[in-house]
Parts: structure tokens; C-alpha cells; sequence
């Protein structure tokens, strides 16, 4: 039974630090998401900067400070690329700009970090149907996973999320659905059907494992910029496991001794003005957020109206001195073509949200023009057929072209 890493020491409660055994199946804890704990020591004993590096540029390469053992669940995951984005940051005033580009990821988005990891361990406990309430990329990703385990999927979506994620996950064999209702109600739906479906649930924070695959965003980051990190990170934030995973990642790195000085980035939770609980809470100066009335956003993977994990992504942008901020809803598709037309990284709306963010983070110096700035690409702009849509002019290859028109 116990193909787990020997160096998850425990699991612990993130509410109220409470100490759980790791070789069972765990949901919430007091109704709030469970860290994994790892022996930092003894992984620092046991793995090296070299032996990383000898590895296979995916994000097993990390596999001592990850939950699954020997058997995993794999589409090939990682490393995503950090590419230098010089055009964009010229026109921006920023001239350290950097995009973590997770588009390049299985299923188009950084959902498969995740999902690979809570897969994989759902698969090790025996787990042969799992559900998962998603407002676009989750629920793709996990159609996917849940494939190449052989595992049944139910995917509960709002009617309205981007038809390539309602396609994608149909095709991969998950039995998916269309809700008249937003995510925090496919949630209730996956909720209330647990007793009758037997199912396990993947929503986001609600198990312990999606923040661990998320974790490698920041373990690669710090990979890929030799340790040290950069000033500040922008990330596009909905559930926030992707801004929570990264700071773990780097307060374990710290812990063993990896990193190349005390400097930990400024972490800015971006969110659109449709829909921005984190932000308002962040404002108002609190812990919790209440949830988000009427929430809308094109940017679908940001239109989640209330966060379970809510108090672990305020915590970490407080104490990276961050902060979380909104960004005007209908200025999002300007930033994605303007991202995407200036360097061809296929950016999607959720990361165009950072793109303002920086914008206006720099008109009001909170980001300095020098400092090291990386915007996280979450998703390809391809799956947002809806947002990408635009009139084409027409030729008529019978008639002679008049090229100067061109
Ligand atoms: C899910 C999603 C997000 C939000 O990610 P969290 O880690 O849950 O905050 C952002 N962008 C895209 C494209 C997504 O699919």
C-alpha cells in the first residue's frame, strides 16, 4: 500500500496546525485545506542541486518534495519555459520582464500540474471515480488524467465555460455537465452527490495534492533562475492553489539551504474587477473573504467567487509584501493582444489581467522599471475561442489581388 514518498513526514491542518497521518485519504480539515509535510532535512541529505539537474526536465525532477512514489500518472508534465519578454516590457516601462509560459503544458494550461498530482494520488489509494466542479481548464485536465489512470470522471462546469474546456473534457470520457450557476455551485453539486456517486472530490484545495503539483511552479522558477529569485511575481489568482503552492515551494527551498539569498519575490494575487473576493479582502484589511457578488469575468479561471484556501492566499501575499489587486474586466482583451502580438507567448486572459496589474503597479511605483518581474501564464489563449474571436477580411483568389491594399 504505502507507495508514498518516505519524506512526507506528516500532513497538517491549514487552519490550526493540527498533525495528520499521511497514509490516508483526506479531504478538508475543519472545513479548510490540509499541507503536506515534508523531512526538509532529511531531503536535503538526499537530494542535490546535481541530481535534480541529471533529471528529466519535468516536474517529477522534484520528486523528494512531492507526495506520490513510484507510481505516477503522467502526460509528460514540465518544465514549462520562462521566456524574456523584452517588446512587452519596452512598451510597459519594465525591462526585466519575464512569462512563465504554462500554455506549453498537457491540456493547455497549468491545471495538469495539479491534477497530475492529485490523480496520481487518488490512484494510490485505490480512488476509481472522482469528480470535479471546474470553471474551464480544471475540468479538461482532469478528464485527462483520470484517462490515463482508468479512472470514471464527472466534470460539473458553469453553461457558460469556453467550449473548447466542455469538449475536451467530454472527449477524454469524463460524463460532463452544464450548471445554470456559477463554480461555488458545481461545488454543491459534487458535494451533496457524494454519498450516492461514491465519488472522490478534486476541487480545488479540497484534497491535499493539487497544491503539492502546483508547488513546481516555484521549485522550477527557481530552477530555471539558479536559485535566485525574482523581485516580484504576478498571478492570475481564482482558487489560488497556483500563488499558494509557489510560496511553499519557496519557503521549502529556503528551509534546506537551496536558495541563493534570504529574497523571496513579492507575490501580487491578480484579479479582475467582474470578479475580485481576494482583492476586496486585501483592501479591507481581512483574513477571510466573503464571497463575491455577481461575479462575471471573460477570464473564466479567475470567475470564482469564494476561496476555500482564501485565508492561505491573503496570508502569503502579506508576507511576501505583495498585495491583491483588480483590474479592469473590460480592458482584458486589449492586454492579451497586446501580450500576445508583442511576443507570441499564447496568453490568456486571466494572465492579461496581470499584464494590467503591472501596468498599473508601475504608474503607481509599487513595481520598480528595474526589478525582475514574472507574469505566470496559466492557460493558451486557444481555449478562449469566445475572447480570440475576430472578423477577417476576405480575398477572392479568382480575381487579380490588388496588393497595395494588403
Ligand atoms: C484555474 C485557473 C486560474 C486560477 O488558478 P488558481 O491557482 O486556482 O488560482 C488562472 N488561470 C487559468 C487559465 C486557470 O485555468
Amino acid at each position: 500500500m504505502s507507495d508514498m514518498n518516505p519524506f512526507v513526514s506528516h500532513l497538517e491542518g491549514a487552519i490550526d496546525g493540527a498533525r495528520l497521518e499521511p497514509n490516508q485519504v483526506h479531504t478538508l480539515h475543519e472545513g479548510r485545506p490540509i499541507w503536506v509535510r515534508y523531512d526538509l532535512e532529511q531531503v536535503a541529505q538526499r537530494m542535490t542541486k546535481e541530481l535534480v539537474a541529471s533529471r528529466e526536465p519535468t516536474l517529477w525532477r522534484y520528486r523528494e518534495l512531492l507526495p506520490a512514489g513510484e507510481r505516477i500518472v503522467s502526460l509528460g508534465e514540465g518544465m514549462s519555459p520562462v521566456l524574456p519578454c523584452p517588446r512587452l516590457g519596452s512598451a510597459m516601462g519594465a525591462n526585466d520582464l519575464w512569462i512563465k509560459d504554462e500554455s506549453q503544458l498537457p491540456t493547455g494550461s497549468f491545471k495538469s500540474r495539479g491534477l497530475a498530482m492529485a490523480i496520481t494520488m487518488a490512484h494510490h489509494f485505490g480512488i476509481e471515480r472522482v469528480a470535479i466542479p471546474s470553471a474551464g481548464n480544471a475540468g479538461g485536465a482532469a478528464a485527462a488524467y483520470a484517462a490515463r489512470a482508468g479512472m470514471e470522471c464527472y466534470v460539473f462546469m458553469p453553461e457558460d465555460t469556453p467550449v473548447i474546456n466542455q469538449y475536451e473534457a467530454a472527449m477524454a470520457g469524463a460524463k460532463t455537465y452544464l450548471v445554470n450557476g456559477l463554480i461555488n455551485d458545481c461545488g454543491r453539486i459534487v458535494k451533496e452527490g457524494m454519498d450516492q456517486m461514491g465519488w472522490f472530490d478534486l476541487s480545488t484545495l479540497k484534497e491535499p495534492y493539487r497544491i503539492e503539483g502546483k508547488k513546481t511552479m516555484g521549485l522550477e522558477l527557481a530552477e530555471q533562475f539558479q536559485w535566485e529569485l525574482p523581485d516580484v511575481v504576478l498571478y492570475p489568482t481564482g482558487g489560488g492553489t497556483g500563488l499558494i503552492g509557489m510560496w511553499k515551494a519557496f519557503a521549502e527551498l529556503g528551509a534546506m539551504g537551496w536558495l541563493a539569498s534570504d529574497k523571496r519575490p513579492r507575490m501580487y494575487s491578480v484579479q479582475s474587477t467582474g470578479c475580485a473576493p481576494i482583492a476586496r479582502a486585501f483592501e479591507r484589511g481581512e483574513r477571510f473573504a466573503e464571497l463575491f457578488p455577481h461575479a462575471e469575468s471573460m477570464a473564466r479561471g479567475i470567475r470564482v467567487p469564494v476561496a476555500v484556501g482564501d485565508f492561505m492566499i491573503l496570508d502569503a501575499v502579506r508576507e511576501s509584501g505583495g498585495q491583491a489587486v483588480a483590474v479592469d474586466e473590460a480592458r482584458l482583451p486589449d492586454w492579451m493582444r497586446q501580450a500576445v502580438s508583442s511576443e507570441g507567448i499564447s496568453l490568456c486572459p486571466e494572465s492579461a489581467a496581470c499584464v494590467g496589474a503591472l501596468e498599473s503597479l508601475l504608474a503607481s511605483g509599487d513595481i520598480k522599471p528595474d526589478e525582475r518581474v514574472v507574469i505566470f501564464n496559466t492557460g493558451a489563449a486557444q481555449k478562449y475561442l469566445e475572447v480570440m474571436q475576430t472578423e477577417l477580411p476576405k480575398l477572392d483568389c479568382t480575381q487579380p489581388i490588388d496588393y497595395a491594399t494588403l
